[in-house]
């Protein structure tokens, strides 16, 4: 039996149902919640991502702001603009969209961001955190994924869990939180030796590599769970994941598509975690 495809979109429609009503309650007190979203250049693949949380957050109620730099901007001009929107009162979410350039790449960049207003738990604070299971702001892409595993009903205590990539966004975060829920976790990423000999062993496999068709269906255990991260934009201006689908949806259990599976999880985490800032910050 094929897999059963897990409908991203539908099970974000719930989480934002719920904001929407936490939005109207905060809006009701004179409180609106504010996300700024900073991109630095036109990486056309980040100005879409940018373009939807903006448009998702207004359309429940927010208020939002893009604030685009150029690639030149210095790396200490671009620690003032945060440090600005640390100080300015109506705002409650700061997401920086990643990549970065090089020059802006230092962890002393994600430091500055105010840890009551990190609704990407991009400061090491917030890592921190995460890795002690405590309570924080975590990255939103892997709170999309744990809601799916979630809902899914799938119990993670004693599960393997194998995941591609080990960026500080999806992959060592997403590993760690599988590791707090009771996962065997492995994490495979670009120097890893013979991936398939690791993916084979997974009950869940995640993979956010940015690779498309990196996964195929001699890499998958029969019955596991699949869920693609990657979002590649090719020339014809469609979006891939990772994971060759339709080979792999023929032995996965469940599966994540591309697009409608991971992508509006994360942008419904970021909505959330946005008004949780705020009802946080205002004490609301
Ligand atoms: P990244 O480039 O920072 O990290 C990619 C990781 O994949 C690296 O750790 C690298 O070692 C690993 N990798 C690359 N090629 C590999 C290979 N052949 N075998 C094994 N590992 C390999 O990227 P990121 O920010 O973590 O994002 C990963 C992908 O997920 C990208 O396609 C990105 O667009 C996508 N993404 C999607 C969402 C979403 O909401 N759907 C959110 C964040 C990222």
């Amino acid at each position: 039996m094929p897999a059963k495809i897990i409908d991203g979109k539908k099970i974000a429609e719930k989480i934002l149902e719920k904001a929407k009503k936490d939005v109207r309650t905060l809006k009701e007190k004179g409180i609106t919640p504010k996300l700024v979203v900073i991109q630095v250049g036109d990486d056309p693949a980040s100005s879409i991502y940018v373009q939807k949380k903006h448009d998702k957050c207004l359309e429940l109620g927010m208020a939002s702001e893009i604030k685009k730099f150029g690639k030149k901007i210095t790396y200490t001009e671009f620690l003032f603009e945060i440090e600005k929107l640390n100080k300015d009162d109506s705002v409650h979410g700061i997401l920086i969209q990643l990549p970065l350039p090089e020059h802006l790449s230092h962890k002393q960049v994600f430091e500055t961001i105010d840890v009551a207003k990190d609704v990407d738990g991009l400061n090491p604070a917030n890592h921190g955190k995460n890795l002690l299971g405590k309570e924080c702001f975590r990255p939103a892409t892997p709170i999309g994924i744990m809601r799916i595993l979630d809902e899914i009903g799938v119990k993670l205590e004693g599960k393997n869990a194998v995941v591609i990539g080990r960026s500080n966004i999806v992959g060592k975060p997403i590993a760690i939180m599988l590791l707090n829920a009771g996962c065997t976790v492995t994490i495979c990423h670009s120097k890893t030796r013979n991936l398939k000999e690791h993916t084979l062993k997974a009950d869940i496999l995640i993979s956010a590599a940015g690779k498309p068709k990196l996964v195929k269906e001699n890499m998958v255990k029969k019955g596991a769970i699949v869920i693609d991260v990657g979002t590649t934009k090719m020339k014809n201006g469609k979006l891939y994941g990772d994971v060759d689908f339709e080979k792999v949806r023929k032995k996965a259990s469940w599966i994540t598509p591309v697009p409608g599976g991971v992508g509006p999880m994360t942008i419904a985490s970021v909505v959330e975690n946005t008004v949780k800032a705020c009802r946080e910050i205002t004490n609301a």
